[in-house]
């Protein structure tokens, strides 16, 4: 049933897809994306898909300028490369920091903490303090 895709040699550029309405294994050569094919199979009129990434305008590149394009974006790549390190190191800063500003954090809580109950002990203490005054006052 094959027989068509199995005998054809796949050029990575091909681009390989099933016909919408027959399920018939396609392969057609990458200069065919976009454009209406009739299916070997059961003959409906289908598009060939534009494989991801890619432009339409690509195909009517000449080499030359697809070369000096694709050196282009290899630089572009380069350098967002570079832009994404800074970018992971700064990250890496921004997070140690958020460390350091949350230990702080939990050290003023838990000094808060002690003073509330040296605050409390105190009071305590005045209270005691003042019971034993009025007991000692000979009471009623
Ligand atoms: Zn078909």
């Amino acid at each position: 049933m094959d027989e068509e895709t199995q005998d054809v040699e796949i050029m990575p550029t091909d681009i390989v897809f099933d016909c919408p309405h027959c399920g018939h294994n396609l392969v057609v050569d990458y200069r065919a994306a976009g454009l209406q094919v009739p299916c070997p199979s059961c003959g409906a009129i289908i598009q060939a898909p534009i494989p991801e990434g890619m432009h339409l305008e690509d195909l009517d590149s000449d080499p030359g300028e697809l070369l000096s394009q694709l050196l282009q974006t290899r630089r572009m790549l380069v350098k967002a490369e570079a832009v994404a390190q800074q970018m992971g190191e700064k990250v890496a800063e921004m997070t140690q920091q958020i460390a350091d500003y949350r230990k702080t954090l939990l050290a003023v809580k838990a000094r808060v903490e002690t003073l509330q109950e040296a605050a409390d002990l105190a009071n305590a203490t005045r209270q005691d303090v003042l019971d034993i005054i009025a007991s000692a006052g000979g009471g009623k």
